[in-house]
């Protein structure tokens, strides 16, 4: 659809609605921690919309009739549904609408991209701002949270989400990794019947929902409620279990299984490859971001995780993962924490909510900026060499390059740097069997429709197959495996 045509349906979908829907009401802003206070604490940033607010944001949808959101979602939720749901008031339909296509609404209301998926395509969007769609999705999904908590403080009832542990009867299938991917299709596969086992490698199931995004923005405990959702569908999570050392693919197929999901996500970093990078004190974001969570270094003295606190920190990249490592080096009590992005704030990858959220809590950000050098003393690093960068003719991203201004080098004092420039596929599992083709960058070539592999029964998506991408992505993949797992199951054809 073109903008034009966007604009007349527009209008066309503006004078259907009744008198209340004309009235002009803005965008129901979100609540916050103060950043003075929350760039010092874990606690979570935004504090979620109140009854109140989700009504009358509800009340903002138009109710088109062939809405653009849900071509927008990766995962095609109902959103025109269950926004209608919300509107009336029938907060359970909500999120029973919503899970017939996600199962981790708490969660994607978070931290899905949704200003360039669903909200992107909303007709509001025209003239104004686009209904807050995710902020919605989270309500409802809090809201049965909320409840189930008071449920277990108030003593009265141990309340299970969503009902008894289904059983499921159907064939074995292995989901190799509990990231959003392994989740989806786990869940998925219990809801046609299939019995789905995820093996997870960390003593956690949750990917980079735990180890990685910080609970600040996403907390443990409702990425654990979403896991226990998908655990009551049927699916087994089988923590501990390195698949390619513990078991094989092969092993697998031997003990009953008759399909492999393979969903082992993006986890190896990347580093730039200057001088210095071996020193202490310099670490990938990943090696930071999973001490800082899964380790709980946040905790000390109750946790005593050796890491990472530093009175000045810099963090190099411009993308969630590089703003995550910041935002974390700031609550761990740095005085001074450095992003360096070597393009202009217009390129970084980041979405502009965590961009903000970042300059409030005192990030400084040093654009147009490459380090070139990293130097140290007694095995410690003790600053970092940078160049000024300006920007050439766009490259095959399309953003402008980055170009060195010559003689433009100068130092900054840090006691910590944390590189965030990207990471590849985990190559621990891949790496063991040699029959299953790969791409170039060494991610697994599979089709993007189905997820099949060029090794029969074995399937695979997320971020091992697209490289490193969103939450929303790897689940739609999930998704898209676990139909044709069944097709492939059933039909016996690949
Ligand atoms: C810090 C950070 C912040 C991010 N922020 C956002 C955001 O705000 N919004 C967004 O949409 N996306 C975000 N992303 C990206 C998003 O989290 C990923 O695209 C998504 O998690 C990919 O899901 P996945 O299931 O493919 O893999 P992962 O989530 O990486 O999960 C893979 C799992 O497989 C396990 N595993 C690996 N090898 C084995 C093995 N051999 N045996 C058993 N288990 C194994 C791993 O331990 C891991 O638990 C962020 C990523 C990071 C790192």
């Amino acid at each position: 659809m073109t903008g034009i045509d966007r604009e007349k349906e527009f209008k066309k979908e503006y004078k259907k609605g009744n008198e209340s829907k004309k009235e002009k009401i803005s965008r129901v802003a979100m609540p916050e921690q103060d950043p003075a206070v929350r760039n010092k604490n874990f606690s979570e940033v935004t504090l979620g919309y109140s009854e109140e607010d989700a009504l009358r944001e509800a009340s903002r949808c138009i109710q088109c009739k062939n809405p653009g959101c849900i071509k927008g979602c990766p995962v095609e939720i109902d959103i025109k549904g269950f926004i209608s749901l919300i509107q009336e008031k029938k907060f359970d339909e909500a999120l029973e609408k919503i899970r017939e296509r996600n199962g981790l609404p708490a969660i994607c209301g978070r931290v899905c991209p949704q200003e360039d998926q669903c909200e992107k395509e909303c007709i509001l969007g025209v003239k104004g701002e686009p209904v807050a769609i995710g902020r919605l999705e989270r309500y409802v999904a809090d809201r049965e949270m909320s409840r189930e908590m008071n449920h277990i403080t108030e003593g009265t009832e141990k309340c299970n989400m969503s009902g008894v542990t289904r059983e499921c009867t159907k064939e074995k299938v292995a989901v190799i990794g509990s990231g959003p991917a392994g989740l989806t299709c786990g869940a998925e596969l219990a809801k046609m019947g299939y019995r789905a086992t995820i093996f997870e490698a960390l003593h956690k199931p949750g990917g980079v929902l735990v180890y990685g995004i910080p609970e600040f923005r996403l907390p443990k405990e409702i990425v654990r409620k979403e896991i226990d959702y998908v655990k009551n569908l049927g699916v087994k999570v089988e923590v501990n279990m390195v698949i390619g050392k513990a078991l094989t693919i092969g092993d697998l197929f031997d003990s009953g299984f008759k399909a492999v999901f393979i969903s082992t996500g993006a986890g190896l970093p990347y580093f730039m490859g200057i001088p210095g990078e071996n020193l202490n004190g310099v670490y990938s974001a990943n090696e930071y971001l999973t001490r800082a969570n899964l380790m709980k270094a946040y905790c000390f003295p109750e946790y005593d995780t050796p890491i990472i606190k530093g009175r000045r920190v810099a963090v190099v990249g411009g993308g969630n993962v590089a703003l995550d490592s910041a935002r974390t080096a700031k609550r761990l009590g740095a005085e001074n924490v450095y992003l360096i992005y070597r393009r202009s704030e217009k390129e970084m990858p980041a979405r502009d909510e965590e961009i903000e959220h970042a300059r409030e809590e005192e990030i400084e950000f040093k654009l147009l900026t490459n380090p070139v050098k990293i130097s140290g003393k007694n095995g410690r690093i003790n600053k970092v060499k940078c160049i000024k960068m300006e920007l050439g003719e766009p490259d095959l991203s399309g953003r402008r390059r980055p170009v060195p201004v010559e003689g433009s080098e100068f130092d900054i004092e840090v006691d910590v740097l944390v590189m965030a420039i990207g990471q590849g596929p985990n190559p621990l599992l891949i790496s063991t069997i040699p029959e299953l083709e790969l791409t170039e960058k060494g991610n697994i070539k599979a089709s993007p429709v189905t997820g099949k592999t060029s090794m029969k029964g074995v399937f695979a998506g997320g971020d091992i197959v697209s490289g490193a991408a969103t939450v929303i992505l790897a689940m739609g993949a999930g998704k898209d495996a676990a139909r044709a797992i069944d097709d492939y199951i059933r039909t016996g054809i690949l």
